[in-house]
């Protein structure tokens, strides 16, 4: 079997979805995607594709992994990173659909039969996260994730620190004592600041407390871990193993690999062995489209350590279109009581409508996060 053809499609909200074909008639599917640098991954998978895909036999997932990742001298990082991680999905599809398995099958079998999910709730006050945890708790959700705040002071005032405590208060009404949140700072605050909002939320017990620090402040992480008895996550920004170790060695309780940005099936796979290794739990970062989800799904029934899984249906961020809108078959993402079922089909498992996403293939408007300012015109993190 030959790989015969690679191709990209742009598709709204936000999405890059990568088709690889075969002399043999396969098709495998990923979604090699950067959140805002969807056509900049776009010319990676293409370069990709030519210098190496394109006549390789497609089986050999793991020496195209070698080569993708190291045999062009320069490595890592968010953008090559992220394409080797949509092909090695559309790679892991088409192995799965040639041997008639689900990829969880080939990685050692099921673990489990359900994986618990969560869904964002968005509101900034706190009268609105009620409304909305709510909601969420009547959809059947036993956990939902947040933003901790808005724009945060480099040192975080009275003001801040009392919202960030009452959207958590509302959150933990609205959930009682059976049910779970988690908070994520969104590397909005200082170390310092970090610290102090860490302290505040105590009384609620979040699940875990997300992205505490920016990922180039992972040497600073374990002040924020040595300072709470709370969970500390992160890992959406850590791209392989290496990015990984420092954040596990700061004492995080939960990493949290995206397996469209961290190299794919075949590195989230060895960096939740490497997690197991610390007693860390993986929580999956997702709020992309279906090929990534079924890809994180793959890995959550053959990951002993696997604690819930992010999912990006109704996420605010899906302006234009939503998860379902390029399935063909629509219940293999269905909830039942807060969690996802293990999915039995071949590969990831999920079928592409192929025409809705040809339809949409360029029809998007380039998605871009917020640029914030603080009020003397420096730039602020969003
Ligand atoms: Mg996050």
């Amino acid at each position: 079997m030959k790989i015969t053809r690679v191709e990209t499609f742009a598709v709204p909200p936000r999405w890059l979805f990568c088709r690889i074909e075969t002399d043999d008639g396969l098709v495998g599917w990923g979604e090699p995607v950067v959140e805002g640098r969807a056509e900049t991954v776009r010319t990676a998978v293409r370069e990709l594709a030519d210098q190496f895909l394109v006549g390789a036999d497609p089986s050999r997932i793991e020496d195209l992994w070698q080569v993708m990742t190291k045999g062009s001298f320069y490595r890592g990082g968010p953008v090559l990173s992220s394409a080797v991680a949509g092909i090695d999905q559309a790679l892991w599809d088409i192995a799965g659909k040639a041997l008639g398995a689900p990829v969880h099958r080939l990685l050692g079998g099921p673990v489990r039969e359900r994986a618990r999910a969560y869904c964002w709730v968005g509101g900034d006050e706190p009268a609105a996260v009620r409304d909305q945890v709510a909601a969420q708790v009547e959809a059947g959700f036993t956990a939902v994730k947040m933003n901790a705040s808005g724009r945060m002071s480099r040192l975080p005032t009275v003001s801040e620190l009392n919202e960030v405590a009452a959207r958590a208060e509302a959150a933990r009404e609205a959930l009682g004592p059976e049910r779970d949140f988690a908070i994520d700072f969104h590397g909005r605050f200082s170390t310092a600041g970090a610290v102090r909002a860490v302290g505040v939320l105590e009384p609620y017990a979040p699940m875990f407390v997300e992205e505490p620090v920016l990922p180039e402040y992972t040497h600073l992480l374990g002040q924020v871990t040595d300072s709470t008895a709370l969970p500390v996550a992160t890992g959406e920004r850590l791209f392989s193993r290496t990015d990984v170790l420092p954040a596990l060695r700061a004492g995080i309780a939960v990493l949290q690999p995206d397996l469209s940005h961290a190299g794919g099936i075949s590195e989230c796979r060895r960096i939740a062995s490497l997690a197991e290794t610390f007693d860390v739990a993986v929580a999956p970062h997702c709020p992309l489209g279906p090929l990534a989800l079924a890809a994180s799904l793959q890995l959550a029934f053959c990951t002993p350590n696997f604690l819930i899984q992010e999912q990006s249906i109704g996420i605010h961020y899906n302006k234009g279109a939503e998860l379902l809108d390029y399935v063909a078959d629509r219940s293999v993402f269905r909830f039942d009581d807060g969690h996802m079922l293990r999915p039995t089909g071949p590969g990831l498992g999920v079928e592409i409508d192929e025409q809705a996403v040809r339809d949409a293939d360029g029809t998007t408007e380039s998605w871009h996060n917020p640029l914030w300012r603080y009020g003397d015109g420096a730039f602020a993190e969003w």
